[in-house]
């Protein structure tokens, strides 16, 4: 695997690939299944394969969590090369951002004040501030995103098809641990009892989306998890949401042949974890 630290570098390294069959998976490190999952995915439908690793800070609204989120390069690299991986783009914060770190892309997508969006003022202007900026650098045929980031990877989508940008965005599964919690690198610094019980968001998640098949209540579908959730030590919801997964608007009453989203965000200790579940109707 080749490793570039400048878009000069990766540009002409890709170029100098022949056809041209480029699978990119963009990631923030500390890497995990899940993200392998996308590199495998890109692996079996692209001939080549590009990962990018960038901590974004303009997509963190809250300092503490940028100054702890993981970092392990080594670690990453080694993964990457056994995954296969041909091309991995390392910038630094300066390489991406060269005229400091106010830049913002002039879009707006209404989907970036709902949901999570809500909670993280700016948080999806960073997003597509970097990701149109990489898609520009690496100009792959297939882009790949995990359903673990529902809403960005609907927004990416919209994105692309606002600026017109080459690739097909390729939705993929969430990757869980055996015991149902979706694989995050912020997993890395939940407790051994926070990891214990961090589990019940994935299984009250299920819950809710049974009693959403039985036709019960979304409101109090909600009130029910929200209360289950936060009696558990350590535990704060930050919002639970059943919404349509089109419109990403509030589902007070579902109708058969709909496609919900139940999606939280739970701060468990200090770490907020986000997690979702699709219900076809
Ligand atoms: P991140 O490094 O957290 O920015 O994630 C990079 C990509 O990996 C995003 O498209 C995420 O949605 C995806 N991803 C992260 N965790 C998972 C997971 N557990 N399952 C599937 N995709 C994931």
């Amino acid at each position: 695997m080749k490793i570039y630290r400048t878009s000069n570098q990766l540009s002409q390294s890709i170029h100098e690939y022949t056809p041209k069959d480029i699978g990119f998976v963009p990631t923030m490190g500390a890497l995990h299944d899940g993200h392998l999952k996308l590199i495998n995915r890109a692996k079996e439908e692209n001939r080549l394969v590009v990962c990018s690793i960038f901590v974004n800070p303009i997509q963190f609204n809250n300092a503490d969590d940028l100054a702890k989120y993981p970092r392990s390069e080594e670690d990453d690299i080694q993964k990457l090369e056994e995954s296969g991986c041909n091309l991995l783009f390392l910038p630094s914060v300066e390489e991406i951002y060269p005229h400091g770190l106010d830049e913002r892309v002039d879009y707006h997508d209404e989907l970036f004040n709902k949901l999570e969006g809500k909670f993280r003022p700016g948080h999806f202007l960073g997003v597509v501030t970097v990701v149109k900026k990489l898609l520009e650098i690496v100009k792959p045929d297939r882009a790949y995103f995990g359903k673990k980031d529902y809403q960005q990877l609907r927004i990416i989508k919209n994105l692309v098809e606002y600026y017109d940008l080459r690739p097909e965005i390729v939705p993929v599964e969430i990757v869980r641990e055996d015991d149902g919690l979706a694989l995050s690198s912020r997993n890395l610094r939940l407790n051994e009892e926070q990891r214990k019980l961090a589990p019940r968001i994935s299984k009250t998640l299920k819950e809710a989306s049974e009693k959403l098949l039985a036709e019960q209540i979304p409101k109090k579908i909600i009130e029910e998890a929200t209360e289950k959730l936060n009696q558990l030590p350590d535990f704060q919801v930050e919002y639970i949401e059943i919404v349509d997964s089109q419109t990403f608007e509030p589902i007070e009453k579902a109708f058969s042949g709909q496609v919900a989203l139940i999606c939280c965000a739970v701060y468990v200790g200090n770490v907020r974890l986000i997690d979702n579940k699709e219900v076809k109707l």
